[in-house]
């Protein structure tokens, strides 16, 4: 415990020694070897004391102070005192450290503490994961010496840091990464790495589809000011033959355009639907009778033999529009993709208690490589061919969009020179058989 120091009575208790000390000289008749031992036993009890403090300071593992009395607890106690509230300090900093490392652990981004040396000094596990950082092997390494990409060694060095970069991952090169650095303290740099691949992704797309809308709706275009301009020169200049191809032509062409307006139209409803699949169960044997009559209609020229396999008790929950658009894309491009006298299988069945779709055909079947990229808006195996077929290239587009809106996905199955399965299936949660047909609404 903490009392007050005093020198006088240390002073008055040396004074006591020593007084005891004269006594027994006198009275001994040897003052002066008595006071030699009075001094030299004084020296061995410091000496004692600061045998006892270096042993407790160094080698014990006990916090408390060895018991003693006089200066030397004042001396313990004082050296008690400071040790305690270093400890609390340390104890309090630590605490305030794990908080910033769980704060910075939490991060949804790479974090970097980079110290005036440009050495790292801390980073969180994200870092370690998109930037291929090491911990702690890289504690103390220079952190531009262990991201290499050139666009990031020239913007950490040219030391403007008031707008962020984007630069590939240095773990993934599919990934971008948007870098910030924020310079704090006395020097110090937190670089901050956040994964922006899907946002310049969208970016990209956005700007791709502007542009292939432009160019599908100017082809057509071309065409018809071409022919309009040729008739304003000189009206009667054409004979009938002429005339019937290019107003044919110019049909053709309007017709383009519609279809790639509304199949436009289409998308963008699906994308901003908010209807819940799960209230409405839909008919979809009579959509798919209704369909069926409309593909007969198309399949004149091409003469398929087109099979309809389809369970009569089988519906499911979701939005009828939709799935009607799904279905006949899918039908409508196999007819359209197969070539004359050609085999497609429509079927509607059940399937380990879910409700499967599929439209089989025997066409020319579909790379492998253009597989993943085949529901991209605007992308065409054979972009002439699929204008011909009057494809506006947002029909599996669509589709994906309408099974995604029913927590579907589209499978393809294809084979060059075999033909092509699409098929999608249902959860069970949506499906309907038979007995529930009385809830239709
Ligand atoms: P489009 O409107 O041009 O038909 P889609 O998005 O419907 O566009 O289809 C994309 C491409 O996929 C088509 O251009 C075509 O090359 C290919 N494709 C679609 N269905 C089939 C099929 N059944 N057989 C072969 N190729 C197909």
């Amino acid at each position: 415990m903490y009392y007050p120091f005093s020198w006088w009575k240390i002073l008055g208790r040396l004074a006591v020694y020593f007084v005891l000390a004269i006594v027994v000289g006198v009275y001994l008749d040897n003052l002066a070897v008595c006071i030699a031992v009075a001094v030299t036993l004084l020296l061995l009890q410091h000496y004692w004391h600061l045998f006892r403090l270096n042993r407790w300071l160094w080698h014990s593992k006990k916090m408390t102070p060895p018991k003693t009395a006089g200066i030397w607890e004042h001396v313990y106690e004082g050296i008690y005192y400071l040790q305690r509230r270093n400890r609390n300090k340390r104890k309090e900093l630590g605490a305030l450290v794990k908080r910033f490392r769980e704060g910075a652990e939490a991060l949804p981004d790479a974090a970097v503490v980079v110290d005036a040396n440009a050495c790292i000094a801390w980073c969180n596990r994200l870092a370690r994961i998109e930037l291929g950082l090491r911990w702690p092997e890289d504690a103390g390494r220079r952190v531009d010496n262990l991201i290499r990409h050139p666009q990031f060694i020239e913007f950490f060095h040219q030391g403007n840091f008031d707008y962020p970069i984007e630069v590939t991952s240095p773990t993934n090169i599919d990934k971008i990464l948007e870098y910030r650095v924020m310079p704090y303290g006395e020097k110090h740099l937190l670089l901050v790495a956040r994964d922006v691949t899907r946002v310049t992704q969208l970016e990209e797309m956005r700007k791709d589809f502007v542009a292939n809308v432009s160019h599908e709706l100017r082809t057509p275009l071309t065409v018809l000011n071409g022919y309009l301009e040729m008739f304003n020169a000189d009206p009667q200049a054409y004979p009938p033959a002429f005339m019937q191809k290019a107003f044919g032509e110019m049909t053709s062409q309007t017709r383009r355009m519609q279809s790639l307006i509304e199949q436009l139209l289409i998308l963008s409803r699906i994308e901003a639907s908010a209807e819940r699949v799960y209230e409405k169960i839909v008919d979809v044997p009579q959509v798919l009778a209704a369909i069926q009559s409309e593909a007969a209609a198309l399949n004149q020229d091409k003469g398929h033999e087109i099979e309809f396999t389809v369970d009569p008790q089988l519906r499911v929950f979701g939005i009828e529009t939709e799935l009607r658009s799904a279905f006949s894309n899918l039908i409508f491009n196999a007819i359209h993709y197969t070539p004359a006298k050609g085999k497609i299988q429509v079927g509607w069945r059940l399937r380990n208690k879910a409700a499967e779709f599929y439209v089989q055909d025997n066409g020319e079947g579909i790379a492998e490589k253009h597989l993943a990229r085949l529901t991209e808006r605007f992308y065409r195996v054979d972009k002439a061919r699929s204008r011909k077929t009057g494809g506006s290239g947002l029909g599996l587009a669509i589709v994906k969009h309408v099974l995604t809106h029913h927590n579907s996905r589209l499978e393809i199955d294809s084979e060059v020179g075999k033909g092509s399965c699409f098929s999608f299936h249902f959860s069970t949660e949506l499906t309907v058989v038979n007995s529930h047909a009385s809830h239709q609404s």
